[in-house]
């Protein structure tokens, strides 16, 4: 100990893991690792509050909203999605996507179709290696396809001819009855269990399970400034970390640092650091700028909008809808996503002029509203019902979205993991990636720090975990 404050002492095998980042990359990770080793984990957070940044509402389980990636790249999104469905089983609110293509894309819809049969295979697989888990709903229901002659005969008659699929018809119906021009896309489309995800409900899991391992010791308001690294006798490095919290500093020695500080990882460990703080609309686009013109860094600043329906007509079976085209091109995607809030829907509009911000003057509310109207404008010239539509009182969903290396498509995540310098970097580009990385993170860990014994290890009962979560969750 070297500066105001308290050195933290180490227990368990002695050893101290540092996670920084309290977004759902640390969060995640301090879970995963407190399950697998016998050591002390602290999270430094830097906002009051953990699990604050950008959103991960929709499960990316076989990547349909993005058709530029490679069928590769769409695998590794369908597993970590099936990883991720697995562990917050109760988060998984289980209403199909509607994935269609704009006609003015270049994008095929038979590739679509094969993308999808690939996936209903995959999905296959997977589930008869883990004990045939399910978390997407039956295999056969994974998706379903139709044609432009079914959404010709629906037009026509309010129905369709036979029943198409039991699940998913319901769902296409509301769609069908939504669009307002048949050649406004290809076919065929499909529905597809992309589900979306309760976040309050998976943010709660994880608080709970943060609570429930005394191993891990949560530092918030706690700003990690400077990263030094010495060698023990062993010469295996150690991080000496400077964070401030109310204004006094504290310094940790830690075993191991885990980088988890999302768009901001890269510059943890660098000289030319900066301080941001409390991200809000007000300021995100000014971060976006300050990592843009400091870096090669490939970053996407963009906002979903809520927007609220008088009196929307379909209650019920209303599915989450993606019509794809060229992203930041006048046609790209409009997505609408069903809230729990009674007629609120999260729009995206991926164009520069609304969901896609690259202007630095994203500051004031008018211009948020304006960039709302624009979403909204894109939705109706497409679909019936959005024309009395009005940004609702709810805060955007909004952020910054980085992605790994130089490619600016690519949508999976990577783990940095080097042995040597006792260091690993978690690179979420999409949140649902964060359970198979912190899976991964812990075994490697669980390697590096030697086999442990099952008994020393933070446990969590499982029912008594069940009815803790079944009871807080009443209670909110
Ligand atoms: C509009 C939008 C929609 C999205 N939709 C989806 C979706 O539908 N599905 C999906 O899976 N993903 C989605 N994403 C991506 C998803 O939001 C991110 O992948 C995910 O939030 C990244 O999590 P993270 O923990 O890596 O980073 P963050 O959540 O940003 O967490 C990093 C944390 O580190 C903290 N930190 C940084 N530096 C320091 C420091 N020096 N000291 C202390 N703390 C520090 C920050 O305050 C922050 O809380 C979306 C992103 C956006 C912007």
């Amino acid at each position: 100990m070297t500066q105001t404050g308290c050195e933290i002492a180490g227990r368990g095998n002695g050893k101290k893991i540092a996670i920084v980042g309290g977004g759902i990359a640390g969060v995640m990770a301090a879970v995963k690792i407190a399950q697998e080793i016998n050591t002390e984990i602290h999270l430094f957070e830097k906002n009051g509050q953990l699990l604050q940044g950008g959103p991960w509402c929709h499960l990316h389980a076989g990547g349909m909203l993005y058709p530029m990636i490679s069928k590769d790249d769409a695998l590794e999104l369908l597993y970590d999605s099936l990883s991720f469905a697995l562990f917050f089983q109760e988060s998984i609110i289980h209403t199909p996507c509607i994935v269609a293509y704009r006609k003015e894309s270049n994008y095929s819809p038979s590739k679509l179709l094969s993308r999808c049969m690939l996936m209903e295979s995959k999905y296959s697989e997977w589930s008869k290696q883990h004990d045939h888990a399910l978390p997407l709903g039956t295999i056969d229901s994974y998706f379903a396809m139709y044609t432009r002659e079914d959404m010709e005969y629906f037009k026509n008659n309010g129905t369709f001819e036979k029943t198409i699929h039991p699940f998913h018809d319901s769902y296409v119906k509301t769609f069908c009855k939504l669009l307002k021009n048949i050649d406004d896309i290809k076919y065929p489309f499909v529905s597809v269990r992309e589900p979306i995800i309760d976040m309050d409900m998976a943010k709660s899991k994880l608080k709970l399970l943060l609570s429930m391992y005394s191993n891990i010791h949560i530092h918030t308001n706690a700003f990690v400034e400077n990263i030094s690294k010495e060698y023990n006798q062993a010469n295996y490095v150690l991080y000496n970390m400077t964070y401030n919290k109310n204004n006094k500093n504290y310094i940790i020695t830690a075993d191991f640092l885990v980088n988890a500080a999302g768009f901001e990882s890269r510059h943890l460990l660098s000289h030319n650091r900066y301080f941001l703080n409390n991200v809000s609309y007000k300021n995100l686009s000014y971060m976006f700028h300050h990592i843009k013109s400091s870096s090669d860094e490939q970053i996407e600043c963009k906002a979903s909008f809520i927007i609220n329906i008088e009196s929307f007509p379909y209650k019920n079976f209303m599915p989450e809808i993606a019509i794809i085209g060229e992203r930041g091109t006048q046609n790209g995607m409009i997505q609408i996503t069903p809230t729990k809030h009674k007629n609120h829907f999260q729009i995206h509009a991926m164009m520069e002029n609304s969901s896609l911000i690259r202007e630095i003057s994203f500051d004031n509310q008018s211009e948020l509203y304006f960039r709302t109207h624009k979403a909204i404008e894109h939705v109706y010239n497409i679909f019936h019902d959005f024309y009395t539509a009005q940004p609702s009182h709810l805060e955007p969903l909004w952020g910054i979205q980085r992605t790994v290396g130089k490619d600016h498509t690519k949508r999976i995540s990577t783990l940095i993991f080097e042995k040597h310098t006792s260091y690993a970097e978690i690179q979420l580009v999409k949140g649902i990636s964060s359970v198979s990385l912190a899976t991964l993170l812990a075994k490697q860990l669980q390697i590096h720090f030697g086999p442990v014994n099952p008994e020393e290890l933070g446990t969590v009962d499982q029912k008594e975990f069940i009815d803790y979560f079944n009871n807080s969750i009443q209670l909110d």
